[in-house]
């Protein structure tokens, strides 16, 4: 396991955006809040997951509503890794634009952005960040220069990414459906970007199912899933024995 996304514990997101993936989950995020309510538990978990997965390179913080809700979590994540995993680098995902002072603990504070204006309004002096683009009609008729411009830190990622029609909501499957990027511009996006030769680091994912098996999840409840749609339940220690001995490799092909 090279990624682990780690969740802030479910609360009802300050944002409403209408492309949610989160609200898509057949499980439907319940899921116990032992980060408050059995936090010994959920610490050890996390500690053991750091300690036995050696090959884990980046720890990302997200959740089923924005993390910048619960910042001390954040903190704690935080503080966790760098003790016990100093060289993993941890992501922070969020849509929170106002600058904190948190985002500098970070090794990548990658903001989601579904507006052409909001570009310029992200301060990103003094800390590393990535601009995930959401490819909404917002961004039609807009080029990767007219994006670039609007950048004022060449340190800056980008990354784009089309919207995902989750599992089973219809309103947000039609919202996607009338919203998404125009078919023109998304084509001359994907050709500017593969023939881009400056200094910026940009990227186009279209298919986000494709991440699904590439890392796995610790949610609140102090337990590792395999991904986001999983619902069952995997004891840390299990998890790790099969993924020792190759189990793990069997189970994922049969959860596709
Ligand atoms: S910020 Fe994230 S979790 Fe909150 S509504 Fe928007 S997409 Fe969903």
């Amino acid at each position: 396991m090279k990624s682990l996304q780690v969740l802030t514990p479910k609360r009802e997101c300050i944002f409403n955006c209408p492309f949610c993936i989160s609200k898509t989950h057949v499980h439907d995020n319940m899921f116990e809040n032992n980060y408050e309510n059995n936090y010994e538990l959920w610490e050890n978990n996390f500690i053991k997951i750091l300690k036995n997965y050696e090959d884990l390179k980046t720890i990302v913080i997200t959740g089923t509503n924005d993390p910048m809700q619960d910042i001390c979590c954040i903190e704690k994540i935080i503080e966790i890794v760098r003790e016990h995993r100093s060289d993993i680098k941890i992501e922070l995902q969020t849509r929170y634009y106002i600058k904190n002072q948190i985002y500098k603990k970070l090794d990548i504070v990658a903001f989601s952005i579904d507006k052409f204006n909001v570009i310029k309004k992200i301060d990103t002096t003094d800390i590393n960040a990535r601009f995930v683009i959401l490819l909404t009609d917002d961004f039609n008729q807009k080029s990767l220069y007219d994006i670039i411009d609007l950048i004022n830190n060449k340190d800056v990622q980008i990354t784009f990414k089309s919207l995902h029609y989750g599992e089973n909501n219809n309103k947000i499957s039609n919202w996607i459906k009338k919203h998404k990027i125009d078919s023109a511009t998304l084509d001359k996006l994907r050709t500017e970007i593969n023939n881009y030769r400056g200094i910026l680091s940009i990227r186009i994912d279209e298919n986000c199912m494709d991440s699904k098996g590439r890392y796995m999840v610790f949610r609140e409840d102090g337990n590792l899933y395999l991904d986001f749609y999983s619902k069952d339940k995997e004891y840390i220690n299990e998890q790790y024995e099969a993924y020792s001995n190759g189990k793990l490799q069997r189970i994922r092909r049969k959860s596709r």
